[in-house]
């Protein structure tokens, strides 16, 4: 028997694995699967989705870079980089962000620590490839708390991509209710809080668009789905 809750215990960092093209475009995706594997030497690993932009791409220049993200990165960044495809947009035109000495994309903002790494072996494992290899290079650049994919879940209420190697399926969430345990001072006060606010909630990313109707050209500002993707909630 599998439980695929069981893989919800898993304990995870996010992070935005960039890296170039062989005609030189840069392209970057977000990842929950980089971590160290060995020491000395200090060996890693990610795993990525075949059909990302970002997978090819390491698969012709044979490195990359690890942009650790920390708990000041919001949705907007995580979107650009997890729900969109660096195959339709350029993910760095309004990115802060640097070209490193290993001639890869490092970003500027919302990252506590950088890391590049040489690609050494590679391993099918049918939707994704793992890639291993050295650290070739790595420094810290903030101290800000590091971002936790159960940070990511449950602070900023984001979803799991589909080509995500971690991605169990649909997911529930549940609305913030933390209004709710607070005393209402007066009769108008309870009733608000007695009725439910209306929103709109992207099923891909998980963005919340509190209206009580969408406009029918309303597009996602995180994952850029349009009004059919959005489901009706009551928080
Ligand atoms: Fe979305």
């Amino acid at each position: 028997m599998i439980d695929r809750s069981a893989f919800r215990t898993l304990s995870y960092g996010l992070y935005i694995i960039t890296s170039v093209t062989a005609d030189g475009k840069k392209v970057g995706c977000v990842a929950n699967t980089f971590q160290q594997v060995a020491s000395e030497p200090p060996m890693t690993s990610v795993s990525l989705n075949k059909e990302n932009a970002t997978t090819q791409a390491i698969l012709e220049t044979g490195a990359y870079a690890v942009n650790v993200l920390g708990q000041t990165a919001m949705m907007d960044l995580i979107g650009l980089f997890g729900f969109k495809s660096s195959k339709e947009v350029d993910k760095f035109k309004d990115t802060q962000h640097t070209i490193n000495t290993a001639n890869l994309p490092h970003l500027e903002q919302d990252c506590v620590a950088h890391f590049v790494v040489e690609v050494r072996d590679r391993v099918d494992v049918g939707t994704h490839i793992i890639f291993v290899g050295p650290v070739i290079e790595s420094n810290v650049v903030s101290h800000d708390e590091p971002m936790t994919y159960t940070y990511y879940h449950e602070v900023l209420r984001g979803k799991t991509p589909p080509k995500a190697a971690s991605y169990v399926g649909e997911e529930t969430t549940t609305p913030n209710s933390q209004e709710g345990t607070e005393t209402a001072k007066t009769a108008d006060e309870a009733a608000e809080k007695a009725a439910p606010k209306i929103g709109w909630r992207c099923k891909l990313c998980g963005y919340i668009e509190m209206v009580d109707e969408l406009p029918d050209d309303y597009t996602c500002p995180i994952c850029g789905m349009g009004k059919e993707m959005f489901e009706r909630v009551e928080l």
